[in-house]
């Protein structure tokens, strides 16, 4: 108990400083995404990852960076935006699949100890790097988790890679679930606060988003997230979810998580408080960099 306390409290720190954990901070408190991690090992039937200055959502960047490049960004986007308190990676595609997110954390926490690094990832190498990622200052991690089951998975994502071979369809969809579990459950016991997003997708997931709140509470989760689908590639004939639906949605979850409900959808490289107007190309004019 006085181990859960004492988590509850860190907890309690981390959702006051990060715009991003249900706490009193986003309002007032930004961050800035780094874009170094270009490839997906998994391939979600709804994901576009495109580069342009304009689209405001997530797999969206202007350009990618080196770690190196991030690395004088962030030194940038101290002076420039003070509000910033978390430097996170994620995407445009995993941020597990390359080292770059993990080389540019390690620069992160050696040179601005004060911020939180966070990471958003599809899970399927979270147990691998957690311990490096953990040692990297790594405090707060984000999981799409869009189903528990692999006969709903199938439906949301048709492959993944794993060590150099492609599993499809249902196969895929159980190596996925089963890696995103045990990843999910080591960063949690390292005491990383850990924040799960589902997309949700009108009949292909909907009815399923209290069986993957209970899976992720019991493996330590903190917090859930359910962002609407933008439908596009090969899901663009699903319609998006109502406010209706997504309300619904968020009933059945926050039965047994607390539901973030403060989402902006922001791009791989967005900078500044979320919700507040994105930042990034000042930062990227200012910092030198073409964006
Ligand atoms: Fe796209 Fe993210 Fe899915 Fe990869 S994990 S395919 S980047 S949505
Ligand atoms: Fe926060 Fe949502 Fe933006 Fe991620 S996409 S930084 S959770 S507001």
């Amino acid at each position: 108990a006085c181990f859960e306390a004492n988590l509850d409290k860190q907890f309690e720190k981390i959702s006051n400083r990060h715009p991003c954990f249900g706490g009193e901070a986003s309002m007032t408190k930004g961050r800035v995404h780094l874009p170094v991690s270009p490839i997906c090992n998994i391939q979600c039937k709804f994901c576009k990852r495109t580069f342009n200055k304009f689209e405001q959502r997530p797999g969206v960047t202007g350009k990618l960076l080196t770690p190196d490049k991030a690395a004088a960004l962030i030194d940038k986007a101290l002076e420039f935006c003070p509000e910033i308190t978390v430097a996170g990676i994620a995407g445009p595609g995993d941020t597990l699949v390359t080292p770059h997110a993990l080389e540019t954390f390690k620069y992160v926490n050696e040179r601005h100890p004060q911020l939180i690094n966070c990471l958003s990832t599809n899970g399927l190498l979270l147990e691998r790097y957690a311990q490096d990622l953990f040692d990297a200052g790594v405090k707060t991690v984000t999981v799409t988790v869009n189903a528990v089951d692999p006969e709903v998975l199938q439906h949301i994502c048709s492959s993944i890679v794993l060590d150099g071979k492609r599993y499809e369809g249902l196969e895929g969809a159980q190596i996925h679930i089963e890696a995103q579990k045990r990843g999910i459950k080591k960063m949690a016991e390292l005491g990383a606060m850990i924040k799960i997003n589902i997309v949700l997708i009108p009949k292909i997931n909907d009815f399923h988003i209290a069986e993957i709140a209970k899976t992720v509470q019991a493996l330590g989760a903190a917090i859930i997230n359910i962002i609407p689908l933008i439908p596009q590639h090969e899901l663009s004939d699903v319609p998006a979810p109502t406010c209706e639906e997504l309300n619904k949605a968020r009933v059945a979850a926050e039965k047994f998580l607390p539901v973030f409900r403060h989402c902006q959808h922001c791009r791989a490289d967005a900078c500044g408080i979320p919700g507040q107007g994105d930042l990034s190309h000042l930062l990227y004019e200012y910092s030198g960099l073409d964006q």
